[in-house]
């Protein structure tokens, strides 16, 4: 029996809208775009590997992880967990086109239809992450899936009436074009390598990696009982992902802006989005507190039972620093 869930944008089309029947497609456009990354970073990679061309890479790849993947496209676009000016919105959304997975709306809808087939009894292993690692390698990378009943998906007026948005969803595989153009400016053809071609592939590559085991092992604080998918807290990865691996955290509080949620676990998104809270440039940030009481979610662990210390908005020590 499928329910509408807690998610605004995912309706359920009518009686037989079905999370688990479908089947899995090679997806040209999304193989030939990996696949191409792919090859210029590893023929023009190894011939151009230097210093700057590696820093190039790890700047570029920090800054569309953090500022576009993770706050614009995720914290913001997809749960609305801050408020910020809407041309910060605008500059973060594109860092997170860069990424080089979907615009702005494909995110939206790939996001949404996963977390509300996850909160089904059952779904589709495609959409839970569920089959062994090469094969969940095969689909996520280069396939699409298509369910035979799928949800209806409205999109929030806001979005969908937004020129900006559309143009960048219209366009969202020509947007690496404006940051290729600077850094072939300032590095030539080495630099387009490291920061356009080993960065998409590296980034989308380990969108997946760590997706896979964040939904199959690792510690778990809270269990979404019923759920097909348990998210998992993926401890090695939260520097690289900026906080995003916390995600058995996130199965259990959707909503909340931070994601590190407890004592020892580094959320680099939300220390920047804390500084930009005492630079004025977000407020409304929302915590675990603020959300809803979920009737479906047990806590596991002794801390998920007693709450999060004091975690929350707070005076950036950075900015402290600073200001000195
Ligand atoms: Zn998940
Ligand atoms: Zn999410």
């Amino acid at each position: 029996m499928v329910s509408n869930t807690e998610l605004p944008r995912v309706l359920l089309a009518d009686a037989e809208t079905n999370p688990a029947q479908g089947a899995v497609h090679w997806s040209p456009s999304k193989s030939l775009w990996l696949i191409f990354h792919y090859l210029v970073a590893l023929v023009g990679g190894a011939l151009t590997l230097g210093f700057d061309t590696l820093l190039v890479f790890l700047v570029t790849t920090a800054v569309t992880l953090c500022l576009g993947h993770s706050l614009g496209m995720h914290r913001k676009l997809i749960h609305g967990s801050y408020g910020c000016p809407k041309w910060l919105e605008y500059l973060f959304v594109h860092l997170g086109t860069l990424v080089g997975m979907a615009g702005p709306v494909g995110m939206i809808k790939t996001h949404d239809l996963r977390d509300w087939a996850q909160r089904q009894p059952s779904c589709h292993p495609y959409l839970r992450h569920g089959s062994g690692f090469w094969k969940d390698a095969w689909w996520q990378l280069h396939c699409d899936l298509r369910l035979t009943q799928p949800p209806r998906f409205e999109l929030e007026p806001r979005v969908a009436h937004d020129p900006v948005f559309q143009f960048m969803e219209k366009t969202w595989m020509l947007q690496q074009l404006p940051l290729a153009a600077l850094l072939f400016a300032v590095g030539g053809l080495p630099w387009v390598v490291w920061g356009i071609s080993a960065r998409v592939a590296v980034s989308v590559t380990g969108h997946w990696f760590i997706g896979y085991f964040a939904h199959n092992c690792g510690e778990m604080d809270n269990e979404v009982v019923g759920a097909a998918a348990q998210g998992h807290n993926v401890k090695w990865a939260s520097y690289v992902t900026m906080g995003e691996s916390w995600h058995n955290n996130h199965h259990a509080y959707p909503g909340s802006a931070i994601l590190g949620l407890y004592e020892n676990q580094p959320d680099p998104g939300w220390w920047v989005l804390n500084a930009m809270g005492n630079l004025g440039l977000a407020w409304g940030v929302v915590l675990p507190g603020d959300l809803p009481e979920r009737k479906s979610l047990r806590p596991l662990s002794s801390r998920a039972r007693t709450g999060f210390g004091n975690k929350g908005p707070h005076a950036c020590p950075v900015l402290g620093v600073l200001r000195r």
